[in-house]
């Protein structure tokens, strides 16, 4: 058994599930590039018979990320099948990953089939998946609350017709790490042909074990592990790709040496760019990719770490990339120096795109003195959610104090439509946004609405994400500036377009609940 962890990276589709994310294609394929970059080694990009948009949003994923194979998710359906097949035959290497729940409740209640039925599907599903490619990953849904027993006959029949790699997903959170070490060596002790597969584990945080367990999955002969960036997801979230990366490099020796291909200098600015673009802020005390992280107040502390870093710290800052709140811009920076720092930072813009970002930029370093990398990846990610079609904040004005009414005046572009409209609140936020549904004629409702700052300062960045509710359906938006007016302003007209379905796509019909 080889000892590589592989590092199958499901943001673009479970993490995606959390509500109010919905990623534009442009938005998928610039997170699957970086993630790319940072060496995962499968990129689940989406679930193709979901919807048109989804369908194209993967299938772009597929024609223009190198490097990771490139994952559709199925349920055990031919058009399901097909559908997954037809978005990412593009790839340089492409998997199809079907699935069906095997637990009793989930057969009965969901399906309604019964588990002859859900063994004949398997058989027919896996061996449809493998007439298209050789690579072929086949989940139980439901696998820690299915009958161990009935599992060992699952996998066996879906190993037979032609699955390479097995997960077995503790799709509710349920399972505790000792549990979940025993089912991997109950499935592979009992399932002829279990050495010539990869095993996957799938877990999710309900109990806060989702890390834990799929360590222990690797203990128990695991060699894939699933996750999503910053540990979104449905509920609690997602394993945590960067904890589990993290936790290889530095204890794979207690893990009987495992090791996994990433770039683990990558992974901070992958977690900026999935916030930036989801609008889920990451916690300050989250593991690895946290503000906090590496930050020590306590005296004592600092003193160890000055005297000697190890003293305190288990891992380097660096070596996850956090050296991006360095200076690399100011206000006498020009257009070339701008445009070569965004190729550095990986970014591909185009002539019409770098315009934007570049004027955003000039009218930022007028305000802002110093511009640090993480500036520039909340701008340029900002920049980017918007497309040619998309509502754009042309001006704004607000009014407010102790003794004053406050109210906004706005003007919004769409094409070459320009509308201004002024509206009254309860605050000077309340106002611009107010003022922004009238100008574009939609009923909305903001729910819920954080702010943080990119960098540290009364001079920072201010990075606002909203959740914005049109007709039932939440949207996420986000928005930064050195204002936090104008940014709450658009990231309430960025949740707008997203629910306009302008570059966007509409929440899930069929979301699988796996
Ligand atoms: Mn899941």
């Amino acid at each position: 058994m080889s000892d590589q962890v592989r590092i199958f990276d499901t943001t673009l589709r479970d993490g995606e599930q959390s509500p109010g994310i919905n990623l534009s294609g442009k938005e998928k394929v610039e997170i699957a590039q970086q993630l790319a970059a940072m060496g995962v080694d499968v990129i689940e990009a989406g679930f193709p018979i979901n919807s048109q948009s989804e369908f194209e949003a993967v299938s772009a994923v597929a024609a223009n990320t190198k490097g990771p194979v490139i994952c559709a998710l199925a349920r055990m359906s031919s058009k399901d099948i097909d559908r997954a097949w037809e978005s990412i035959r593009e790839a340089q290497r492409s998997r199809v990953h079907v699935f069906i729940a095997t637990s009793p409740i989930h057969m009965e209640k969901k399906l309604h089939m019964n588990p002859d039925e859900v063994y004949a599907a398997v058989v027919e599903g896996v061996e449809r998946s493998a007439g298209y490619t050789t690579d072929v990953e086949f989940s139980a849904e439901d696998a820690t609350r299915s009958d161990p027993e009935f599992l060992v006959k699952i996998y066996q029949a879906a190993i037979k017709a032609g699955a390479t790699t097995c997960n077995v997903p503790d799709t509710v959170g349920y399972a505790l790490p000792h549990e979940y070490a025993d089912l991997f060596r109950y499935l592979i002790d009992n399932i002829e042909g279990a050495d010539d597969v990869v095993w996957s584990t799938h877990t999710h945080q309900d109990l806060g074990l989702a890390v834990a367990n799929a360590l222990a999955g690797v203990r128990a002969g695991a060699r894939q592990v699933e996750g999503a960036m910053n540990a979104i997801g449905e509920r609690a979230g997602n394993c945590s790709v960067e904890e589990v990366i993290m936790a290889i490099q530095t204890r794979g020796a207690s893990m009987g040496n495992v090791y996994t291909g990433a770039d683990t200098k990558q992974i901070v600015r992958t977690s900026r760019l999935v916030s930036a673009l989801t609008g889920y802020q990451v916690p300050p005390n989250k593991a690895i990719v946290g503000a906090n992280a590496f930050a020590h107040e306590a005296g004592i502390h600092q003193h160890g770490v000055l005297m000697e870093r190890t003293t305190y710290e288990i891992m380097d800052a660096t070596s996850v990339g956090w050296e991006s709140n360095r200076i690399v811009l100011g206000k006498h920076s020009g257009r070339h120096a701008f445009s070569k720092t965004l190729g550095d930072l990986g970014y591909e813009l185009n002539e019409e795109e770098l315009g934007r970002a570049w004027t955003r930029f000039r009218d930022l370093v007028d305000r802002k003195i110093e511009m640090t990398e993480a500036d520039l990846v909340a701008l340029v990610t900002d920049e980017m959610s918007t497309t040619p079609d998309a509502y754009v904040l042309e001006s704004f004005q607000v009014r407010g104090g102790t003794h004053a009414n406050p109210t906004a005046k706005v003007r919004v572009r769409m094409g070459e439509v320009v509308s201004e409209e002024s509206a009254e609140g309860d605050g000077m936020i309340d106002a611009a946004c107010g003022a922004i549904k009238r100008a574009v004629g939609i009923d909305c409702r903001l729910v819920s609405f954080k702010v943080a700052a990119v960098t540290p300062g009364t001079d920072a960045v201010g990075d606002v994400s909203v959740q914005v509710e049109v007709e039932g359906a939440r949207y996420t938006g986000r928005g930064v500036s050195t204002d936090v007016v104008e940014a709450s302003a658009r990231a309430f007209l960025n949740a707008v377009n997203r629910a306009t379905g302008v570059g966007a796509h509409k929440p899930a019909d069929i979301a699988p609940s796996f």
